[in-house]
């Protein structure tokens, strides 16, 4: 599995389509001050699912749509799609090549597609969880984060670790459960109330 390319339009300062094409082994992404390297990673961050607009160094999550220059008005959504290569199977979909894509509005609508096809947030995660890369699973090491690793706490340490051993899946489902679990435990308080009622 590696990262194809990925394209980005209306992105932060990528107002017009640009694809970045990658081959396999190491890249590297070199620029002036200020040219867009970060936001290339901040980029790959948002299409694999990231939801914290300070984690993609913003104040809150439109900031990733094109804010306009002296030259150019603001844009209306952002864009991005990412395509993996999956000939080795590591994502767990019947493709040899994957493609992602994110879109977001200004009024605040997103749109989520796996290979096309309209999806949840929640299922990108979930398909990039299986094979230990996406969101909060530690692929992306950003300035300053490894600082924060080693001034962690133990606890906070442990957090890390078993992120990067795909519990944290299995924690968020158990959570879900958890929730369902105590709306349940509620309409049947309710159910008992209505019932001592009508007798
Ligand atoms: P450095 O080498 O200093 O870390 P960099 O190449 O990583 O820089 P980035 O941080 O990726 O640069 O890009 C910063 C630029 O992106 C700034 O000029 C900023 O104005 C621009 N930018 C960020 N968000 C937006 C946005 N929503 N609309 C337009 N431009 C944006």
């Amino acid at each position: 599995m590696y990262l194809k390319s990925l394209t980005l339009r209306g992105f932060k300062s990528f107002a017009s389509t640009t694809t970045l094409r990658f081959e396999p082994g190491i890249t590297c992404v070199v620029g002036p001050n200020g040219s867009g390297k970060s936001n290339i990673v901040d980029a790959l961050a948002w299409v694999m699912g990231e939801q914290g607009a300070k984690s993609l160094r913003g104040g809150k999550m439109e900031d990733v749509i094109f804010a306009g220059t002296a030259s150019r008005p603001p844009l209306g959504r952002a864009e991005v799609v990412v395509t993996i290569d999956n000939s080795d199977g590591a994502l767990p979909i019947e493709y040899s090549e994957v493609t992602l894509s994110r879109i977001m509005f200004r009024n605040g609508g997103s749109e989520y597609a796996i290979n096309g096809r309209p999806c949840r947030l929640l299922d990108i995660q979930e398909l990039l969880s299986d094979s230990g890369i996406g969101r909060e699973m530690h692929v992306i090491v950003g300035q300053g984060q490894l600082e924060e690793v080693l001034h962690a706490t133990p606890e906070e340490r442990r957090g890390f670790i078993e992120e990067a051993a795909g519990v944290l899946k299995h924690r968020k489902r158990k959570e879900k459960a958890l929730r369902k679990l105590e709306a349940m435990q509620a309409n049947l308080t309710r159910l008992a109330d209505l019932t001592t009622e009508l007798r």
